[in-house]
């Protein structure tokens, strides 16, 4: 579950980016929507605790952001939110089982094998697990980043732009892999995308009444230059 009220954010002299309230189930779908620079990846990055809003409340999966500190918001990170970046900084070099093993460090877990074992398997990269990252194609290193995302089986899944270099069947693949993952797991599924394919293949996969639920953000108004 995520809840939104009064959010908005400002990065050093930049405009004030200011959010739409919003509330999404747990196990809900969203989609945030709007072209590029809009603000959909400070959106999510606000959800994920990685910036601070200039103002507003965020509560997630009933925990209110406000009043985590920087350590106590990346240990709440590791443990309830995963996280697919754009660019997907798998650490080069590490093996792909390293790269997972990272993921329950940060999250101050014991490092457990199997469940990075069965996380790869069922992502149907398990046999990647020795590769370093460079050894991988790109959908290969999308399905071993979702499957750090989904280690510590996050309440929440957030993926940012996860098909922009993809072509349709690969998009494809990526949106019903992401949401496979989260209806397994019972975890909330956010994609923040401006490709107009997302929305297209997610629709077909929401049975009512739950359905896609989408968030549309604004064009950014251009900041006056001359100020
Ligand atoms: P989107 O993901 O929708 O493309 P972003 O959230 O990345 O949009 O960016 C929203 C706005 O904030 C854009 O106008 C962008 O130029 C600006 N912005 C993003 N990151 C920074 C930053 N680190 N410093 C200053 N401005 C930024
Ligand atoms: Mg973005």
């Amino acid at each position: 579950m995520i809840t939104c009220r009064g959010l908005a954010y400002r990065y050093k002299a930049g405009p004030l980016i200011a959010f739409a309230d919003m509330t999404l189930p747990q196990g809900g779908v969203l989609m945030v929507s709007g072209p590029s620079g809009c603000g959909k990846s400070t959106w999510l990055a606000l959800v994920a605790a990685l910036m601070r809003p200039a103002a507003g409340q965020i509560e997630v999966a009933g925990q209110s952001l406000a009043g985590l500190s920087a350590a106590a918001a990346d240990a709440w990170r590791a443990r309830n939110i995963g996280f697919l970046p754009q660019r997907l900084h798998l650490s080069a070099a590490l093996s792909v089982q390293r790269n997972l093993a990272l993921a329950q460090w940060a999250a101050s877990q014991p490092e457990d094998l199997a469940a990075i074992s069965r996380a790869l398997e069922s992502l149907g990269v398990a046999d990647l697990a020795q590769r370093k990252p460079d050894q991988l194609s790109g959908g290969q290193a999308q399905r071993v980043a979702l499957a750090r995302a989904v280690l510590m089986q996050p309440k929440l899944i957030l993926a940012d732009e996860p098909t922009a270099s993809l072509d349709d069947e690969a998009a494809a693949a990526a949106v019903a892999l992401m949401h496979q993952t989260a209806l397994a797991q019972g975890a909330t599924l956010v994609i923040a995308s401006h490709d107009a394919r997302v929305a297209a293949l997610l629709m077909p996969r929401l049975a009512l009444p739950a359905g896609l639920q989408t968030m549309q953000l604004p064009r950014l108004v251009a900041m006056n230059k001359a100020a």
